[in-house]
């Protein structure tokens, strides 16, 4: 996975979903595409947005083969890092999922909840409201 600035054009991998979900013609827009490099806005989500993010991302979409593991955990970690990811303990996703918003769709990783929960991350306002406005 690479880092995407939140609310930048999504590019990364060809918009086709073999499970028939979250193809839309808009293009989407990156949030939450993380790495340890960069910083990224923190803060407290609102109130309902786990729940609402948890919902959201059961609707799988861009599964890759492989995983991606957060890099933020494998820096903090340093040295250990690479029994933490042999171990399987350090969060990892191998897919991504949508949220509609107001004529726009975002692309996000499904990461993205492990970042909120782990890292306080505070992804951009009109993402979360279209998070919590969203219906599956
Ligand atoms: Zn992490």
């Amino acid at each position: 996975m690479t880092y995407f600035a939140d609310l930048t054009p999504y590019t990364y991998l060809e918009r086709h979903d073999e499970y028939g979900h979250g193809v839309s013609d808009e293009p989407p827009l990156n949030v939450g595409w993380l790495d340890a490099a960069h910083p990224f806005p923190t803060g407290a989500p609102p109130d309902g947005l786990m729940a609402a993010l948890t919902a959201l991302a059961t609707v799988r979409v861009r599964q890759t083969r492989g995983y991606h593991y957060c890099e933020i955990c494998v820096r903090d970690m340093g040295e250990d890092a690479m029994d933490a990811v042999r171990q399987g303990v350090i969060a990892r996703e191998s897919a991504e999922f949508e949220v509609r918003g107001d004529g726009v769709v975002y692309a996000a990783p499904q990461l993205l909840l492990h970042y909120v929960a782990a890292h306080e991350y505070l992804p951009p306002a009109e993402f979360c409201t279209a998070a919590l406005g969203a219906t599956i």
